[in-house]
């Protein structure tokens, strides 16, 4: 069976409306362990024939077979599959990876390859196919610090890495010297020696010399296949290469081990099967074999060198990435420096929002976020309502039953409001608030911790014990932070003891002082200094001006026109005063959650309490600070909304920047691209390849971003003191989005790329 069949194979190119007939009719086969050369003057269609003997092309018409496997039908990818497969390619121009060692570029087509062997091995093999073209001391240079010659051999090294049944070589001494032209041919000349068949296309009768069968192309037809006479010819060909052999040449010397390895394992057998065809040519390998088969030994240095870094343990497409993106370090960093600033401002983002809106429902808390308060309603004469808390139907046993039956709730207290003075000593001071209420409002207000002393207990409030708790700025403005555990001071002329002082709470949201604030028994408060001015009032007029004014009596009119009640009296027809109206009721949810339920069971036991028939209105208002907790909370979430779309929007900056330099890697890489694709990469070779690199892009600029972020929010702690919170669920975040840009962003230019025309590409300049 023949090594390549051709039949009737035409190309026809469209151009526009004009067909431009390349290859009008070429057959011909080549057997295995043939050296040939396609010759022909400069646009006679060679290279188009080559692309099709090379399956980077389809043919017009026409039958090919390679291998016994009919080609011209096959698809796109399965023709990549047989280029990895069997074919090796030379290029004029060499088509190395810039800024890549001699081994990784004689690497590269493993990548691609369906039985690519172990590192290890591939190592080996790529250092011995370089021994073997004279390169042993040159594995870790890259192209440019290599002669046109060395990168030539190094192309014939990659070339011969898949163990190809069949070398394809497009004007392979085009670009050298006429010395080192010789050199090249020569090397091919031992390929074929050791069995490898190669097809060499020329324009150049002094290379198709090199030869055995020469076939001249002119204007897409053969005209002439000179093979029968050749035959004999073709030791005398071989000589001059036996010659350099045995002076000891360095270059042909270190080609000899090479044929040792016979990389090129086309099996003997069928090299005698072909043999038997009846041509001299195929003969010819096996002896030469014969020959430089004592020496293996050669090859050993080159093995012994092979050590494997760090970098053989990650897997090959992302080692190919990392490559890629060391070639251009300057331009990698600053493409990945829109994502390192995207998700940097993300994170800062979050986290400073976090931290605020953490440190803003703490400042909520202390102003007691599950708390609800209960007013009396509004009273209304002739459709003019007084406002609420004008109604006086409160009283501290709705209190006490709330507390009690109501099952959301953790605790309730009754609460009475003054205004008024404060007087100790020679200071005097007027609080924001003076409430009556009971211990348990502490507990309401999440206030347990006191500053000194303790809370008066319930006994001082049945009993309406003069005594009272300050805040700290009572402490400050009275006392001038002096203890005041034990000292009176005076409400409105009414003593009240200080048995304790509040623990600091701040200011409100509202920037209202909440330590400004004095605490006392309810009943105190309501009976003794809320009332004391009516009181009092009786009092002086009653005894104490009659008694100590002896100038009273001097005068008629002190006598008095309405009489004090007496005890019986007053006993008999209670006072307003005494009526335990209070001015609200302060209950605490047992969560934030359970606010809603609690205002249900609030607003139900107030109702039955207050005989309210169903469908009559409220007596009462609640009002819950969850509102304001929504409220506050909504307005930062909406800030920190605002402030992640346009980190959002940088990182959506950051990708299109990706983008676009992916785009130019692309058009630049293109003559790259075409050569993978011809080695065998196919097409989701390509897409992965530029996929990974932007996927890479953007995890490191995601992970640099996130220390960045990190750094400028402690650095605005550090600077500003706002509060900042790191936050996983960001950082994890962050990184997927950073990850999703690169596939996202990354996507258009690796498909543009694998949708590449391997033969275009190749032609790129
Ligand atoms: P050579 O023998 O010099 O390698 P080629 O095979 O490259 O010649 O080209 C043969 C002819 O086909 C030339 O006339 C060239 O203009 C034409 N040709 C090659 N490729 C294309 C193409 N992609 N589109 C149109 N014409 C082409
Ligand atoms: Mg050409």
């Amino acid at each position: 069976m023949s090594l390549l069949r051709l039949e009737n194979i035409t190309k026809t190119y469209h151009l526009g409306e004009i067909d431009v007939p390349v290859l009008k009719g070429i057959s011909f086969t080549v057997e295995r362990g043939e050296l040939v050369a396609l010759m022909g003057a400069s646009g006679s269609g060679k290279s188009t024939l080559m692309n099709v003997l090379g399956c980077l092309d389809r043919p017009t018409s026409g039958k090919y077979w390679l291998d016994g496997q009919e080609i011209s039908s096959l698809s796109a990818n399965d023709r990549a599959l047989v280029r990895t497969a069997k074919l090796g390619f030379v290029f004029q121009s060499f088509n190395l990876l810039p800024r890549t060692t001699a081994v990784n570029n004689v690497l590269m087509p493993l990548d691609y390859s369906t039985t690519a062997p172990p590192i290890r091995e591939a190592l080996e093999r790529s250092h011995s196919l370089l021994e073997r073209v004279g390169l042993g001391s040159r594995l870790d240079h890259i192209p440019s610090q290599m002669s046109g010659g060395q990168q030539q051999r190094v192309a014939i090294a990659r070339s011969l890495i898949n163990q190809p049944a069949l070398l394809l070589a497009d004007e392979p001494t085009g670009n050298l010297d006429s010395q080192t032209s010789v050199e090249i041919l020569e090397m091919f000349q031992q390929l074929n020696a050791a069995g490898l068949t190669v097809m060499l296309v020329t324009h150049d009768p002094k290379v198709a010399a090199y030869a055995d069968r020469v076939i001249r192309v002119v204007d897409g037809l053969i005209v002439e296949d000179d093979h029968g006479g050749r035959t004999i010819d073709v030791t005398k060909q071989q000589r001059p290469a036996r010659e350099r052999i045995d002076a000891g040449v360095p270059a042909a010397e270190q080609l000899q081990p090479a044929a040792a390895i016979a990389a090129i394992e086309e099996p003997e057998s069928e090299l005698t099967a072909a043999s038997a065809g009846g041509t001299a040519v195929a003969v010819r390998p096996k002896t030469v074999a014969a020959t430089v088969a004592p020496k293996p030994a050669a090859a050993a240095p080159a093995v012994s060198k092979i050590h494997l870094g760090l970098a053989s343990l990650v897997p090959g497409p992302l080692r190919t990435a990392f490559t890629a993106l060391r070639r251009n370090k300057m331009r990698s960093a600053l493409t990945a420096l829109g994502v390192i600033i995207g998700v940097g401002a993300v994170i800062a983002m979050v986290e400073i929002s976090q931290g605020s809106r953490t440190s803003l429902m703490a400042t909520m808390s202390t102003m007691g976020a599950n708390t609800i308060m209960v007013r009396s309603g509004a009273a209304a004469s002739g459709g003019i309502s007084f406002g609420s808390g004008t109604l006086l139907t409160l009283t501290p046993g709705d209190s006490e039953e709330i507390a009690r039956e109501a099952t959301a709730i953790a605790a309730a207290a009754p609460v009475v409001q003054i205004q008024g003075q404060v007087v100790y000593g020679n200071r005097n001071w007027i609080p924001m608030s003076v409430y009556g209420t009971t211990p348990n409002y502490l507990e309401i207000r999440d206030w347990e911790q006191l500053e000194e002393g303790e809370m008066f207990n319930d006994r001082d409030v049945r009993n309406a014990n003069k005594v009272c708790v300050i805040g700290t700025t009572l402490v400050k403005e009275l006392f001038d932070g002096q203890s005041p555990l034990g000292e009176d001071i005076r409400v409105k002329n009414v003593s009240l003891r200080v048995v304790g002082v509040l623990g600091r709470k701040g200011s409100n949201m509202m920037g209202m002082d909440q330590d400004d604030v004095i605490l006392a028994p309810w009943t105190t408060i309501k009976y003794r200094v809320a009332d004391n001015s009516a009181a009092a009032e009786v009092a002086a007029t009653s005894s104490n001006s009659t008694e100590v004014n002896s100038l009273n009596e001097l005068y008629p009119g002190s006598t008095e026109l309405y009489p004090v009640q007496s005890a019986t009296q007053l006993a008999n027809t209670p006072q307003p005063v005494r009526f335990t109206n209070i001015d609200q009721i302060s209950v605490k949810a047992r969560s934030a959650a359970d606010i809603p339920v609690a205002m249900d069971e609030i607003t139900s036991i107030l109702r039955q309490r207050h005989r309210i028939r169903p469908g009559g209105t409220d007596d009462f208002n609640l009002r819950d600070m969850g509102e304001m907790v929504k409220a506050m909370g909504s307005m930062s979430e909406m800030m920190g909304g605002l402030l992640m779309i346009v980190a959002l929007i940088s990182l959506v900056v950051g990708g299109v920047g990706i983008m676009n330099i992916m785009l130019v890697s692309v058009t630049e890489r293109t003559r790259e691209i075409g050569l993978r694709m011809a080695v065998g990469a196919r097409s989701h070779h390509i897409l992965r390849q530029f996929l990974i690199e932007a996927i890479v892009l953007c995890v490191f600029g995601g992970a640099i971003g996130i220390l960045l972020g990190r750094t400028a929010s402690y650095a605005v702690w550090l600077a500003m003191r706002w509060p900042v919170e790191a936050s996983l669920p960001a950082i994890i975040g962050a990184f997927l989005v950073s990850a999703t840009i690169g596939v996202a962003f990354g996507f258009y230019p690796a498909w543009k790329a694998s949708r590449l025309d391997p033969i275009e590409a190749l032609r790129y300049e």
